[in-house]
């Protein structure tokens, strides 16, 4: 089995002729295809919207891309709200779902009039103090701790995680910020993370329409919206299975007919805040190779490192590779493909299965489109790279340039050391 990258090897030939290797680049048509069957999947709700989860790829084209079909903005610091706000989100179309929150964090989410989702039961008065008052619609997440599991034996572990309220929390603060005039309430839970299961959603989603049923009839508050998260996956192993949206969609849907509408709350509207659904599939790192070392283990050089794709690094992530150009050809190596950090960890495929690889071979490693260049940074003093978007007609655009040393050392006080480094 295999996976085939978005882009052909001419293509990239074409780009790298503007642009260097290594970049992200993403794929607009596979993008925006996919938005809107999400859209589809949900449309039995009459208030469903997705609040893009910004973290996963904070590249302002991409968020200002999504908008256009509806999408609003899942926000989680101060930046990422300015970027949201830059690229035209108004107040309903910002969600704050933020965790740790410094306390002027908020009142910059109030001045934009966003969607304040509360972590913890201390930020009533946080918001209070920030904000001057709270504002009429609030949202709190929910934890039930424990172990969450589904029938396929996926599991997490929401009672090891920092985020959201007990349910004794969500009753109290509840009850507190309608005393204080708050006067819609949203409900937001994070259980499990990157599972292609059609069960998760549906389950995650009783849990919380029962609790939203208890809270309406125990404290009398006006729930308006219903909040799954993230947390639906993509299939990074070419074996796995995609999540199958419309599945996803109908159980939601009947989960929601059962619980919700028998109780009067059929007006309540289902927000998602997916992240990698939205976009890993739709992103490529595209990379050279520049070294082969052939020690205790066959390695290949790119020119590409952790820094530009972490996942592998920090949490032994999969991420398909294919050298472009040798789709077809039979995978009789065995290879370490790594990057230049140095730190062993610094390997984006281990005891991999591939073709032949020559120096100069184009490496397309596969959904790199959320978590991927977003989770950059600038160990050994590598710089991040390039972002391309390859458009629905086939042409190519620079939606972010490669940093150069100049911007590495444009937060140093020295800065006059890289005026210097820049006569030799
Ligand atoms: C990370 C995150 C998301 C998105 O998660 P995905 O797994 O990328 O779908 C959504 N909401 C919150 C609060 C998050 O922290």
């Amino acid at each position: 089995m295999s996976k085939t990258p978005f882009v052909t090897k001419e293509k990239i030939d074409e780009i790298v002729l503007h642009y260097p290797t290594p970049f992200h680049i993403y794929d607009e048509k596979g993008m925006i295809e996919n938005v809107k069957n999400l859209y589809k999947a949900f449309s039995w709700n009459k208030g469903y919207k997705e609040f893009f989860a910004v973290k996963a790829n904070a590249n302002p084209f991409i968020v200002k891309k999504l908008m256009e079909y509806g999408c609003g903005c899942d926000c989680s610091s101060l930046t990422e709200l300015m970027l949201s706000r830059a690229v035209g989100a108004t107040g309903d179309d910002i969600m704050f779902s933020s965790n740790d929150t410094p306390e002027e964090e908020f009142d910059f989410c109030c001045k934009l009039g966003g969607i304040i989702n509360l972590d913890d039961i201390t930020h009533i008065a946080a918001v209070e103090r920030s904000c001057g008052r709270l504002p009429e619609r609030m949202s709190c997440r929910f934890n039930p701790g424990g172990v969450f599991t589904l029938s396929n034996g996926i599991m997490d572990n929401p009672g090891d995680a920092k985020y959201g309220m007990t349910e004794e929390q969500i009753f109290e603060s509840f009850r507190i910020m309608k005393e204080k005039g708050v006067k819609e309430f949203g409900l937001h839970s994070f259980l499990c993370s990157n599972t292609v299961s059609s069960e998760y959603y549906p389950i995650l989603s009783k849990i919380l329409f029962e609790l939203a049923v208890k809270l309406k009839n125990e404290l009398d508050v006006k729930i308006t919206f219903i909040n799954l998260s993230g947390g639906v996956g993509v299939p990074y192993r070419p074996e796995e299975e995609k999540s199958d949206i419309f599945a996803i969609g109908e159980g939601v849907r009947k989960v929601y007919e059962e619980i919700l509408v028998p109780e009067g709350m059929g007006d309540v509207a289902i927000y998602t805040e997916l992240g990698r659904y939205m976009l890993a599939p739709y992103g490529g790192l595209v990379t050279k190779v520049i070294n082969e070392k052939h020690t205790h283990k066959e390695y290949i050089g790119v020119d590409a490192c952790a820094v530009n794709l972490m996942r592998p690094a920090m949490y032994g992530a999969y991420h398909h590779v294919t050298v472009l150009g040798k789709e077809n050809e039979p995978e009789t190596e065995t290879y370490d493909v790594v990057g230049s950090l140095c730190e062993n960890n610094d390997k984006f495929a281990i005891d991999r299965k591939l073709p032949k690889i020559e120096i100069g071979d184009y490496l397309f490693i596969h959904d790199t489109g959320a978590h991927g260049f977003a989770m950059g940074y600038n160990y050994n003093g590598k710089l991040k790279s390039a972002e391309i978007l390859l458009k629905e007609d086939g042409s190519f655009e620079l939606i972010r340039r490669a940093e150069t040393p100049k911007d590495y050392f444009a937060t140093f006080d020295c800065f006059a050391v890289y005026n210097e480094m820049i006569k030799l």
